[in-house]
């Protein structure tokens, strides 16, 4: 198959083209990788059964990880969703369009196929004007799961999805570099307390604010106990993973910067090419041939906006071991440090102080 790339700016009459063709290809049962603005998503319809598996197939996805369904129109959500609490509605109001995607139970309409044999669905509402005219032209109930080969880091570019999918889909719409560059926040609503199921843009301070008290998943800080099954099924995947071995060093900034500075050399030696992912103070501290500057540490904003794209750069350069910083565990930086654990297969290096 040709994977065409066709360019759209978010505005209409400018993206006719692009999104006419979009449709066709979403209403034949095709797959189109849209721009979001958390991630790059690989769209296609939810409510077909064949569309989902394309899916999967495309991205090399187990069939058991479970797809978001993703709507331009609240009133669309009680088609696919029934029972809804009405702190959905309260986080709707407050967050949509926009990075949070909440668990809910699911109607007949949404095929076990899109998820993944459970009887709850991910529902979400993108902000980003591309996403939310595909939506509405080409949907309404699209399923687009993150555009990466299943395992790799997320995509945050329209390049980043011709390196992994090229060949596999129809079209990738090419609205430039991502806004946020983390996936969603994921809240499940099923259970009588409200449950963190993946950190994200939107903080769990955030929610508890707008809907009281939630619980956190035990999966989402499991860094080395591996017996918790997590409720997203797709955290048990190692996931966002560059080829060369991640390392995440945490301690005292001084000790980090020689530790890391002491492995790189080592690893030279042995004829290894080495990166280390640093925040702007500290990078030019570092003594490797490459060093990214991930932004400075109180900018999580731009920290998360960068994340990805760095790994794959690693990846671009034939690096064999990286070595990063570690990130505070609270808000943006709970997810931060979440995506960097599953990249790193959670591989901790812990300095004492
Ligand atoms: P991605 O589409 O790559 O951002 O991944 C979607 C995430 O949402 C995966 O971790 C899935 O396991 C999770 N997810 C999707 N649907 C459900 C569901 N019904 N229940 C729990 N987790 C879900
Ligand atoms: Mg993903």
């Amino acid at each position: 198959m040709k994977t065409k790339l066709m360019k759209a700016v978010g505005r209409m009459p400018e993206d006719e083209d692009v999104m006419q063709e979009a449709s066709r290809i979403i209403r034949s049962g095709g797959l189109v990788a849209i721009p979001t603005e958390t991630v790059y998503g690989l769209a296609g319809n939810a409510l077909d059964p064949s569309s989902s598996k394309k899916i999967y197939a495309a991205k090399g996805r187990p069939s058991d990880n479970p797809l978001i369904v993703h709507i331009a129109d609240i009133n669309d959500m009680n088609i696919i969703a029934c029972d809804i609490p009405e702190k959905a509605f309260t986080l709707a109001e407050k967050f949509w369009p926009g990075p949070l995607t909440m668990i809910l139970k699911k109607t007949d309409a949404v095929p076990f196929e899109t998820t993944g044999g459970l009887d709850t669905v991910a529902v979400r509402m993108p902000s980003d004007e591309i996403a939310h005219e595909f939506i509405r032209l080409c949907g309404p109930f699209i399923a687009a799961p993150s555009a990466n080969a299943s395992g790799r880091p997320s995509c945050t570019t329209a390049e980043h999805v011709i390196e992994d999918l090229d060949g596999k889909i129809g079209l990738v719409i090419d609205g430039g570099q991502v806004g946020i560059g983390l996936e969603s926040t994921i809240i499940d609503l099923t259970g009588d307390i409200p449950c963190l199921l993946r950190p994200g843009y939107i903080s769990k301070d955030e929610l508890e604010k707008t809907i009281g008290p939630i619980d956190v998943d035990p999966a989402v800080y499991n860094k080395n106990k591996k017996n918790i099954p997590p409720k997203a099924p797709g955290m048990k995947y190692r996931h966002y993973a560059p080829k060369g071995e991640l390392s995440i060093v945490e301690g005292p900034v001084e000790n980090v910067i020689s530790y890391i500075n002491g492995e790189c050399q080592k690893a030279s030696v042995n004829g290894k090419k080495c990166a280390v992912l640093a925040t702007r103070e500290t990078c030019r501290s570092y003594r490797c041939s490459l060093v990214i500057d991930l932004g400075n540490r109180d900018d999580e904003d731009t920290v998360s906006h960068n994340l990805f794209s760095s790994l794959r750069r690693c990846d671009e350069e034939g690096i064999d071991v990286i070595f990063s910083e570690a990130f505070e565990d609270s808000g943006l930086g709970s997810a931060i440090m979440n995506r960097l654990l599953k990249a790193a297969g959670n591989r901790v290096i812990k300095l004492p102080g």
